[in-house]
């Protein structure tokens, strides 16, 4: 293939650009053709159709071309639709990068087929000529806390279904690849909400005293009333996982559960204010939709 750059014309006619989408629509012997396939085989970059016609969808419309890529042409998809796609989702957003999630609200193909053919996220955007999206690590912690908010939001078990309808801020790829599977990943988080840490997160250490004979002992029976403090006002995510589990994800005012009604919020709140002496600990902590959750703080003004 002769190698040369596209023409740089500022101001085709428009019968000048439909003769030659048609020409190459012909040519690729198609009643679809993607802009990666037309800039491959036309004479003009796709960006003049754009400007011209608004969207590529129109300029394939008046071409009087198919303006979706029939069932045929998802049998094998090559590498340049998939591209392509990636693309238009990306100006659809008016970005110059898409995150995997994004992709997989707004894309035609799943995100698994695109990263089946390309080694990672990042090289799929630098083929499909986008910004690479800054690398960070994601941790197991934020993995969890995702998992909470989707098992909370949802009042029940998240399904892969949910995280590939784009309810979770990962991709299932990413909790695949970290766990080896949805599953694994439920079987870590439970696992994780299961480990008894309480000793660390929410206790205070026991108090080292004098003993008549000199010997260092530890005090293990701190008096409640003497420490002013045991536990922290912020309820970490095992303990506000376990609080819903025990409340079986409803609220405990009114029985509202987000697995009959997807409006229901369920918030986790303590029932003796912590600022009026209440602990952060399971039984000071129930589980309240929004609605009752904020009656309830007119009464207590915490
Ligand atoms: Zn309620």
């Amino acid at each position: 293939m002769k190698f040369e750059l596209k023409e740089h014309h500022r101001n085709i006619c428009e019968s000048d650009l439909i003769s030659d989408l048609k020409e190459v629509a012909c040519k690729l012997n198609k009643k679809y053709v993607s802009r990666n396939e037309y800039e491959k085989n036309g004479k003009y970059s796709a960006t003049p159709y754009i400007r011209t016609f608004g969207t590529w969808t129109n300029a394939l419309k008046i071409a009087g071309l198919n303006i979706e890529r029939s069932p045929k042409d998802y049998k094998r998809i090559p590498d340049e639709m998939l591209l392509d796609d990636v693309r238009e989702v990306a100006e659809s957003l008016f970005k110059d990068s898409i995150s995997t999630k994004e992709y997989i609200e707004h894309g035609n193909f799943s995100v698994q087929t695109i990263l089946a053919r390309f080694p990672s996220w990042n090289d799929v955007l630098e083929k499909a000529k986008l910004n690479k999206t800054s690398y960070r690590v994601i941790t197991d912690e934020e993995l969890f806390e995702e998992i909470e908010r989707l098992w909370r939001q949802k009042g029940e078990q998240p399904t892969t279904t949910d995280i590939k309808s784009g309810l979770s801020e990962y991709s299932l790829n990413t909790y695949s690849r970290r766990f080896g599977g949805w599953r694994k990943a439920l079987f870590a988080f439970i696992e994780y909400i299961d480990k008894n840490t309480e000793t660390i997160d929410n206790v205070e250490k026991g108090e080292f005293i004098e003993t008549d004979t000199g010997q260092e002992q530890i005090l293990l029976e701190v008096d409640k009333k003497q420490l002013k403090k045991r536990t922290r006002r912020d309820i970490n995510l095992r303990l506000r996982f376990k609080v819903l589990q025990r409340d079986g994800f409803k609220c405990c005012a009114c029985g509202a559960s987000p697995a009959k009604d997807p409006s229901v919020e369920l918030h986790v709140d303590h029932i003796i204010p912590w600022s009026k002496g209440g602990e952060t600990v399971l039984e000071n902590l129930q589980t309240l939709c929004s609605k009752c959750n904020l009656g309830k703080s007119d009464l207590f003004e915490e």
